[in-house]
């Protein structure tokens, strides 16, 4: 078979995805695009890796701040969330991390969000990084 943009025979080419056109390519060529295994295509989601949400690093921060913007004290901010107020002393230092119903309390009291979203899906992301386009490729070959 004769490579799809060069044009040299190679017995065995590397199907590769370039800008999500799959073309049959030597060796060569390939690394102008993403080989795509011969059998599974590896687009695999890594939705799964995580599905619990990320506590944001600096909650303990968060509070404090709300705390301070808001007037309250820690008794009194534990006074309206039906918490301890060791608990809540401990996790507004950084202590300990505040438990699911307690970031519930706390978001809901402070209108604020304490866990990241960072879902990213990242299979285009990958595509995006590739800097070469489908056009740079076409150029490649009419120059050869
Ligand atoms: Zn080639």
């Amino acid at each position: 078979m004769n490579c799809e943009i060069c044009g040299a025979f190679e017995e065995n080419l590397l199907k590769t995805d370039v800008e999500g056109a799959i073309l049959n390519l030597c060796r060569d060529c390939s690394k102008y695009g993403r080989v795509v295994e011969t059998t599974a295509v590896s687009s695999g989601s890594n939705l799964n890796e995580r599905d619990e949400p990320q506590l944001k690093s600096n909650y303990a921060e968060i509070i404090s701040d709300e705390l301070r913007k808001n007037n309250l004290s820690i008794a009194e901010l534990a006074d309206n969330l039906k918490c301890s107020p060791k608990d809540l002393k401990k996790v507004a230092l950084g202590e300990i991390q505040p438990s699911d119903i307690l970031v519930k309390k706390l978001e809901k009291f402070f209108k604020i969000s304490l866990y990241e979203v960072d879902y990213v899906s990242d299979s285009n992301f990958i595509r995006h990084t590739n800097s070469l386009s489908f056009g740079d490729v076409v150029d490649i070959k009419r120059k050869k």
